[in-house]
């Protein structure tokens, strides 16, 4: 919907445009045409507030690039075509549908995809209400100069701990609240979707706020690399070195990007040594621990080790429980039964990023058709989601963790003993076999000491039935369920 515009506006309105595209006309005679195609070509002019002119580019990474790169460039080219224009920012263009998407939360941790919808639709009335969302944004591009900006969701606050978690996060609350550096660097890894870039963020928001005055950097290795590489093609690395050592805080995360990328990892090197010979703190985040970075040589895996290396296990039922009802709280207008949530929590192992996912849709769903959300439905909606978390448990392992649980020996499970206190535990482990594993009857006789078909089928039914009389066995086959993440 397009408001109506006064004449005069309109005038401003169209120099505006034409400004631009004689600034993008300037870029694209500067550049190649693959440059020009991949950068300029795909940015909105959004507006131009206070000598600022403000561009939209479609991706956050995009964003990130263009600062790091073409910023002087694009302000020259700005300059010569309107000389009240002193200055340039961009955003990211689906940042205007940030806000709201953050109220519902229904955003998945990953970058936000963009939507484009066209320079026309900027001028209608979303546009109004995006505009203080961008000052905004402007703003905190600005003050994190080189560094990446910051999501504001991942904070301390909204960091749900429990026991896989624990040490990591204790680490980043020690180095967010302390000026004394007690361990450098502090080096998170884990696998993915497990809260190394939340902590991060939340230690850089701490910190700001407990110690205004410091320099306090966050970066992906990939930023770092661009930045890099960057500073070498315009023979600037002497600002490259100067920026990254004069920072109180630096953060890198996903390390494991600059694997065999030399001469980035020897930067990289010699940035971090600078800094923790000079106190200051670094915080480091990989995929692996420093010993097992392939591809990163091994002075700097051993140094990356000197301070604390702190793992983020994969989650355990009752954090991912705790989180799903941190997230179900913050919506308090969606209905979403605790059976619901502990369902997820029991189905979704994978990681964080997947639970969050799995709920979003769940949210989105109910939004949609107006009704409380049941477990039939979450089965339906979350089909290939649930599919693809079927964990694979083995009979081996689930012979292992039975036998420890019933604190009876595996030879004793495995034997053809039929004293109670190993023929019951046999039982649980055979039906355990059945529902968590896609063996069949035979396989897992042959798995149990060579026993034939109809004892598992035996088994299996024997506890189906005790199951609804005798609630202790109940809860045992439930821990263990819960055991093997499922
Ligand atoms: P990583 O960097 O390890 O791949 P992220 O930090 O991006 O993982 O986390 C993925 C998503 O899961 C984010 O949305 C994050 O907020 C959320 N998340 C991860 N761990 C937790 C936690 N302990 N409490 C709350 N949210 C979490
Ligand atoms: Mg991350």
């Amino acid at each position: 919907m397009n408001m109506v515009m006064s004449p005069r506006e309109e005038v401003i309105e169209t120099s505006m445009e034409a400004d631009w595209s004689r600034v993008l006309e300037r870029l694209r005679v500067e550049f190649d045409d693959s440059i020009y195609n991949s950068w300029f070509k795909p940015l909105d002019l959004v507006n131009i507030e206070d000598g600022c002119a403000v561009m939209a580019a479609p991706t956050r990474f995009m964003r990130n690039w263009l600062e790091s790169n073409y910023s002087d460039r694009i302000r020259v080219a700005w300059k010569s075509e309107n000389s009240s224009v002193s200055d340039i920012s961009f955003v990211v263009l689906s940042s205007f549908s940030e806000a709201s998407a953050q109220k519902n939360d229904h955003k998945d941790g990953g970058d936000i995809i963009p939507q484009k919808t066209g320079r026309s639709s900027l001028k209608d009335n979303t546009l109004a209400e995006g505009n203080n969302k961008l000052k905004s944004r402007t703003i905190t591009i600005k003050e994190s100069e080189f560094g990446a900006p910051l999501d504001p969701r991942f904070t301390f606050d909204s960091f749900v701990v429990g026991k896989s978690n624990e040490l990591a996060y204790a680490a980043a609350r020690r180095v967010a609240e302390n000026k004394d550096v007690h361990f450098n660097p502090l080096f998170l890894h884990s696998g993915v979707g497990l809260g190394k870039t939340h902590l991060m963020h939340a230690i850089a928001w701490a910190n700001k706020e407990i110690f205004p005055n410091r320099r306090v950097v966050y970066l992906s290795a990939e930023q770092f690399m661009y930045q890099f590489v960057s500073s070498i093609r315009y023979k600037d690395t002497m600002s490259f070195k100067q920026k990254f050592r004069s920072v109180d805080l630096l953060m890198i995360d996903d390390l494991q990007f600059i694997a065999n990328k030399q001469s980035t990892q020897e930067e990289f090197f010699h940035t971090f040594n600078a800094l923790i010979d000079h106190r200051r703190q670094v915080v480091i985040s990989a995929d692996r621990s420093p010993t097992d970075m392939e591809g990163i040589e091994e002075r700097i895996r051993s140094r990356l080790g000197w301070g604390l290396v702190a793992d983020i296990h994969p989650t355990e039922y009752e954090l991912r429980l705790g989180i799903l009802q941190q997230k179900a709280n913050k919506i308090p207008e969606v209905d979403i039964s605790l059976q619901v949530l502990e369902f997820l929590a029991r189905m979704i192992t994978s990681n964080v990023r997947e639970l969050e996912g799995a709920l979003n849709r769940m949210i989105a769903h109910a939004t949609l058709i107006g009704r409380p959300i049941t477990l039939d439905m979450t089965q339906e909606v979350l089909q290939d989601l649930l599919r693809a978390n079927v964990r694979r448990v083995s009979i081996d392992e689930i012979q292992r963790r039975v036998a420890d649980y019933f604190n009876i020996r595996l030879s004793d499970l495995l034997s053809a003993r039929r004293a109670r206190q190993v023929a019951r535990p046999r039982q649980v482990a055979m039906y355990l076999a059945k529902r968590l594993t896609a063996k069949s009857l035979p396989d897992i006789g042959r798995n149990f000491g060579g026993r034939d078909h109809t004892t598992v089928m035996h088994a299996v039914k024997r506890i189906d039935e005790l199951r609804l009389v005798d609630s202790l066995l109940d809860e045992d086959i439930i821990h263990l369920e819960r055991i093997f993440g499922t």
